[in-house]
């Protein structure tokens, strides 16, 4: 997938505050606080960055962690990991493949048919109910 390579500024000058906080400074927003926790409806999960498909509808699940849970990238190289070591933990950082924008963390206590939880930040998604 070819990168968007911009400055800190550009990035800034863009994005509302708490998603430049999240997306380009590995924040976290607080939980039940986003507005896609509670979120339903049929559609996809883009990045609030750049636009890239990140997640169907139908792979998100309650996992009662106050944020928006999906068993999978809606493909296989729409997000990238990294070890994240902060807070004495070592998680699994994932961001945008395309914008390296973070958007979360992923789990292996997730439901089938993956086992896996991509906890992310309502934030870094926009949804639309465009299938893409
Ligand atoms: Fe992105």
């Amino acid at each position: 997938m070819e990168k968007i390579n911009k400055t800190e500024d550009e990035w800034k000058a863009e994005l509302n505050t708490q998603t430049f906080q999240v997306l380009r400074k590995h924040g976290t927003e607080r939980a039940f606080s986003g507005e896609y926790n509670d979120h339903h409806d049929d559609g996809t999960y883009v990045c609030a960055g750049c636009g890239n498909a990140l997640f169907d509808s139908r792979t998100k699940f309650n996992s009662g962690t106050g944020w928006p849970s999906f068993y999978e990238p809606i493909k296989v190289d729409a997000v990238e990991t990294t070890t994240d070591t902060k807070f004495f933990m070592t998680r699994t950082e994932v961001h945008c493949a395309k914008c390296d924008g973070h958007l979360g963390h992923v789990f292996t206590d997730g439901p089938n048919p993956t086992g896996l939880r991509y906890c992310m930040n309502s934030v870094s998604l926009k949804f639309t109910n465009e299938k893409l």
